[in-house]
């Protein structure tokens, strides 16, 4: 599609349109998948807004035609867009995933087939609208709804299709993976998370309080929650005291209204299985200290969750394990360094693990020994344009930046080249 400054000028274009029509976008994705009306146009459409522009900087930067190197001047690297690429998006963040892989599509010169989730299609259909006024050309960006055995089975099977970029279950990118294999498609996955927030001692005295709010964020429906807290021994009871509080503070409502509480969960599914992972929690021995099954006092109806907190969890029991994506904790006492690393590597999933602690070079030796895609150390957001991904079950791709850019592009080694 176009030739770069021409591919730039488009997405420039439906950057703009996009910011102009943000509060319209956390509209849509609030009553598709519950998002606080607040949050749902702040942080789920201000993510699409973001990571546009984060692209936009990495494409400027990014060189598509580059020598080799001083030793080979007769060699050449030359970056090509992949070709047509299937999108498969999940309902969570809805527009984060969708500006993920269809920006970085969009600058390289892919085209691309969009199938977002069945449950979160209506942000999907406004954003094609917002591509369609920034003018691009027919054909470029194609958007399909449906759900994943009837429609997303045609895009990871189908010929022509050069890659499958997917974000959503392990389920799901297992079976995406096998159907594409055939073809020999590239796929490249993002799946899903049991982050480990591990709090030592010395952490700073936010930082239980800031693990639970960031677990419960999005009512839990995200990836990289940080599910499991680890705990340091010596302020594991105190740690338990500030969860429980923060977790008792931690206000439920409706998604339609104003504020910073959290909604509902996205549906009934959801619902029933998050319910179902609360007894299992009680049945497998862990202490409840916060929440519980049912709903919230005052809400008598809608997949509302109560803030769980469960204390005393070992990490081979399901909670631990297994992604609930909902509003649930498991704190996990440890001692000493070793033994945090062991329990938080001691997972089949490796997205992004949390260190907090006051001792810098604890934290830097904590970062290195992690087997996760990320680390975010003492409530510390990653910077513009880092990439997004994760080891193990956790994915094979990286989304965002020029990490994101290089996922929708081949790779051509020239040799003999002469200098034009
Ligand atoms: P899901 O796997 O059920 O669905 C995701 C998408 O895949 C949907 O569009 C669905 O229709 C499609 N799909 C399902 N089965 C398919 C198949 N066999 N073939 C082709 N397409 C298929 O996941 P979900 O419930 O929508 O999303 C929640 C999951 O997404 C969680 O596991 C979460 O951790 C993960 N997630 C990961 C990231 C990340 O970047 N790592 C980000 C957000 C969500």
């Amino acid at each position: 599609m176009g030739g770069l400054p021409e591919r730039l000028a488009f997405v420039e274009k439906l950057a703009n349109i996009y910011e102009a029509r943000n509060d319209e976008m956390g509209e849509a994705m609030s009553l598709e998948m519950g998002a606080p009306i607040s949050m749902a146009k702040s942080s789920q459409a201000g993510a699409g807004s973001w990571h546009i522009q984060n692209f936009i900087r990495a494409f400027k930067h990014f060189e598509f035609d580059r020598p080799l190197g001083n030793h080979a001047p007769n060699d050449r690297i030359f970056y090509e867009p992949i070709g047509v690429c299937g999108l498969i998006t999940p309902w969570n963040w809805p527009m984060n995933q969708v500006t993920l892989k269809t920006i970085p599509a969009m600058l390289v010169g892919c085209t691309m087939v969009l199938k977002p989730s069945e449950i979160a299609p209506l942000s999907s259909i406004l954003f094609a609208q917002m591509v369609d006024e920034a003018g691009f050309p027919a054909g470029v960006f194609n958007l399909v709804n449906g759900n994943g055995p009837g429609v997303g089975t045609q895009l990871s099977g189908h010929p022509d299709v050069e890659m499958i970029s997917f974000t959503g279950s392990a389920r799901a990118g297992s079976a995406i993976s096998k159907n594409a294999a055939d073809s020999i498609k590239r796929v490249s996955l993002e799946l899903g998370g049991k982050g480990a927030n591990i709090v030592f001692a010395d952490a700073d005295e936010n930082a239980v309080k800031r693990g639970v709010q960031h677990c419960f964020g999005n009512t839990g429906q995200s990836c990289n929650s940080p599910t499991r807290m680890l705990v340091e021994q010596s302020y594991y009871n105190d740690a338990v005291e500030i969860a429980v509080e923060a977790a008792n503070s931690t206000v439920v409502d409706i998604a339609s209204k104003e504020g910073n509480h959290i909604g509902p969960v996205v549906s009934q599914l959801q619902y029933d299985k998050i319910q179902a992972y609360i007894e299992k929690g009680i049945h497998e021995g862990a202490r409840l200290v916060a929440g519980g099954t049912g709903r919230p006092q005052d809400l008598n109806r809608g997949y509302f969750v109560r803030p769980t907190v469960f204390a005393d969890v070992t990490n081979d029991m399901a909670i631990a394990q297994e992604e609930i994506f909902g509003p649930v904790l498991s704190m996990i006492p440890f001692d000493g360094e070793e033994e945090a690393v062991r329990i938080a590597n001691d997972t089949v999933y490796g997205l992004t693990n949390y260190v907090q602690t006051q001792d810098d070079a604890k934290a830097n030796r904590m970062a290195r020994r992690l087997r996760s895609g990320m680390v975010e150390i003492n409530g510390t957001s990653r910077g513009a344009g880092a990439p997004f991904g994760g080891y193990k079950q956790s994915g094979n791709g990286r989304e965002g930046g020029m990490w994101g850019l290089e996922d929708f592009l081949e790779v051509k080694s020239v040799s003999g080249w002469s200098k034009e």
